[in-house]
């Protein structure tokens, strides 16, 4: 065994759990480092504190002077926590979060020093951010950008530091951030939810989107993960043979948690608590050494935060534990990969959850009002929210071998589709008063107030009813949940305003009355949404043939999937909703293109030079071996020697073969590549992905023959089945 894999197995073996304390409860820590209500009530005049609650409940402004009131308190609150610098933490185009820590402290008169936070610290800040992607909106001589306190989603403490959350633009006004659309769009579905919503209480006043997400990750052991330059380099495995078991007996689900992952959770739990984050659940996933955790939801904007902060939390606190966390959708071949799922819904300030049916005949029409409009946001706009989710690294896990078509359908569950077929037979125009209280007892009427048990059944729709709620689990585990909340929130709202348009105009025009009006709307969307709904096998080839029929759309990649994101239907879109406007559409699908090339690109070189430096060399070395070997034979039975070398013949030949085709596949990948670096964007994006990655598979399939021609012992690469069983 290679001197490395020997070391780093060694290393993994002999781990310990680490012993975590819980000596509070988890409630008791809840929050205690986030600058929350009840932190603010403390530490704020009521003057300022109203002025944030304002902001946050209607988007009011904040002015100066209150800021600087508002400032110190925040100061003095993090320095009782014991922080001493404080950041604006915002989440540019790379998917990440990003931070840049200044001290409180700062030096006076006389040789003093002091600590201090103003106003303007806090509201507005200039990060040196000429290095994030910005897809060309700004030049590098205006390479100017701020960072600006966004007041709903709250400060907290990590570490030492106080983090400000901010969206990060250009001096311009464009957006350079995932939060800037986001929040536009939660703005618009707000508005428009909320003029819905009036139809049926006029309480109502604001509607919140609410995000759940569920993280899938995988936990490998540091020292194992180091000794794959491959893992270390792009997330994911580029070559090595499935071990004999995989997740075929299925005997990790929900098994057992190892106890060195337990302390791992359990010690993440704690730092979730003290940051706000309502972690709730925990369990073994599918595959070996997969993982799951899933908090109680929130109000969209605060949830993405959240799940930005946890990726990172995750990563700190997995060193500790001596592991490599792999948020990569398809780390290991063979086995599943791992997703994010994300829970969405509507509330309203009233406490009512639109996606939840009701008690009431009338609460059932408000549901089926936000049912029904959903599914056709999502039927005009499959194609963008497939896009939303599309990434290098998401493509291994839709679209391709050992993965679910990338087509998008919604399922709903029989009972629902059984109201939605009835309610298509609804009388065009005025409803006789018997098939109003047909309508109302029986159809309506009878959608049962808990619809759990039936609907959450189809595990392999991309979007699902999942009772109370709808469920996209198309979301890459490794993504920023930004991007696709920004695009199912922008086309519900949009949704929404023409539907308010139609029924106001049956009211007004045609006299009907509103229900009859929302009916009348309802029964046609209902019909023209049809093609979306699907409530079989989402992984079967079946459905490929049948979604094609249906012309729904199957981008498998992400340069063909990214192309719907720069369609004049989408930047009508954004534009109209106020999202983004098309100079900030056309930047973000720019440093989409490019992001996806380069991954591309790294992993074409990291696996050259793992197959060129690891593989082959160690074939050779084997090989010799088996020269000598049969030199040997030769030696001693002559003519004869055949009969007693045969198989080490044959095998000198086959890995002489493997040798062959890695090398020429690996020259012609990178002619390939330079080929590819002479275009820009689309096409360079799309020679990446249809000429480069196509090389992937075939030198791959090559090494992993030689991995089980070679003998273990000198075999480099830690291998699947050590990798994956050995925590
Ligand atoms: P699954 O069966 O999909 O694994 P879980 O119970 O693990 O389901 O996850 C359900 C997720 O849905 C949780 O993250 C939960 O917070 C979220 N969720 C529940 N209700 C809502 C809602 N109204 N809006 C958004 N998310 C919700
Ligand atoms: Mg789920």
């Amino acid at each position: 065994m290679s001197v490395i894999r020997f070391n780093a197995l060694k290393e993994a073996l002999n781990r310990t759990p680490l012993h975590i304390e819980e000596t509070k409860r988890r409630s008791e820590l809840f929050a205690n480092n986030v600058f929350n209500e009840e932190a603010m009530l403390l530490y704020m005049t009521k003057e300022a504190y109203q002025s944030v609650k304002d902001a946050i409940d209607f988007g009011t402004k904040i002015n100066r002077k209150i800021a600087d009131q508002i400032a110190v308190s925040m100061k003095d609150w993090a320095l009782s926590k014991g922080a001493t610098h404080y950041t604006h933490w915002f989440q540019p185009l790379t998917g990440a979060t990003a931070e840049k820590h200044d001290a409180f402290f700062e030096t006076i008169d006389g040789g003093r020093a002091m600590e201090r936070f103003d106003g303007g610290q806090l509201v507005q800040q200039e990060p040196d951010a000429s290095s994030f992607p910005n897809g060309g909106i700004r030049n590098t001589f205006e390479a100017r950008g701020y960072t600006a306190w966004d007041p709903t989603s709250p400060a907290f403490i990590y570490g030492t530091t106080l983090c400000i959350p901010t969206v990060f633009v250009a001096y311009t006004g464009e957006a350079l951030d995932n939060k800037t659309p986001l929040l536009r769009a939660l703005q618009a579905v707000d508005e428009t939810a909320t003029a819905i919503c009036k139809y049926f209480d006029k309480n109502v006043t604001k509607v919140n989107a609410t995000l759940g997400w569920e993280q899938e990750y995988f936990l490998i052991d540091k020292a194992l993960a180091a000794s794959r330059p491959d893992l270390m380099m792009t997330g994911r495995t580029l070559l090595g043979h499935s071990s004999a078991k995989g997740q075929q007996l299925e005997d990790h689900y929900f098994g057992s948690i190892p106890d060195r992952v337990m302390s791992f959770m359990r010690d993440l739990e704690q730092e979730c608590m003290l940051l706000g984050v309502p972690v709730k659940t925990r369990h073994n996933e599918v595959a070996p050494n997969q993982f799951e955790l899933a908090p109680i939801f929130e109000e969209a904007n605060l949830a993405v935060d959240h799940n930005s902060l946890l990726m990172d939390v995750m990563e700190k606190v997995s060193k500790r534990h001596h592991f490599k966390v792999l948020f990569h959708e398809k780390p290991f071949e063979g086995i599943n990969g791992s997703g994010k799922h994300n829970n969405w819904s509507l509330s309203t300030n009233t406490g009512v959850n639109l996606l939840s049916p009701g008690k009431t005949p009338m609460k059932n029409l408000q549901f089926l009002t936000f049912f029904v409009n959903t599914i056709k946001a999502v039927h005009d706009y499959e194609e963008l929210i497939r896009a939303s989710v599309a990434s290098a690294s998401n493509d291994y896990r839709l679209g391709a071998n050992e993965a679910p078509p990338a087509i998008l359908s919604v399922f709903i569950g029989t009972q629902l589709s059984a109201v939605l077929d009835e309610l298509e037979n609804v009388t065009k125009g005025k409803l006789s008063p018997e098939e109003k209280t047909d309508l109302k007892l029986n159809i309506v009427g009878k959608i049962p107030e808990i619809l759990l048990d039936n609907t959450d059944r189809n595990r392999t729709s991309p979007f699902a009813f999942t009772g109370n709620k709808f469920e996209l689990r198309a979301v890459g585990a490794w993504s920023n949940c930004a991007g696709p909340m920004t695009v199912l929130n922008t086309i519900i709202a949009k949704q929404l305003k023409e539907f308010k348009v139609e029924v106001d105009a049956l009211i007004e025009d045609k006299k009907l009355k509103k229900d009859e009006a929302v009916f009348n709307v309802l029964r046609e969307y209902i019909k023209s949404s049809k093609k979306i709904r699907f409530e079989g096998d989402g992984y079967g080839d079946e459905w490929e043939k049948e979604a094609k029929k249906r012309g729904l759309s199957n981008n498998k990649t992400t340069p063909a999937a990214l192309k719907t994101k720069i369609s004049k239907k989408a930047i009508d879109l954004f534009e109209e909703m106020n999202v983004m406007s098309k100079i900030e559409v056309v930047a973000r699908h720019e440093i989409e293109l490019e992001a996806y090339s380069k991954r591309i690109q790294i992993e074409s070189r990291v696996l050259a030079d793992v197959a060129r430096n690891h593989v082959i060399p160690t074939a050779i070395q084997y090989q010799n071996t088996l020269i000598k070997n049969v030199k040997g034979l030769k030696e001693i039975f002559d003519q004869d020697f055949e009969q007693f070398a045969k198989e080490q013949i044959h095998l000198i030949k086959k890995i002489s073969n493997h040798i062959a085709e890695i090398y020429s596949k690996i020259e012609e990948m990178t002619l390939q590549r330079k080929e590819a670096n002479k275009f820009k964007g689309q096409q360079n994006a799309e020679m990446y992905c249809d000429k480069v990655k196509p090389y992937f598979e075939e030198i791959r399939y090559h090494a992993d023959k030689l991995e089980l021609l070679i003998d273990d012992n000198l075999w480099p690469l830690t291998k699947y089945r050590e990798l994956l069983f050995n925590i």
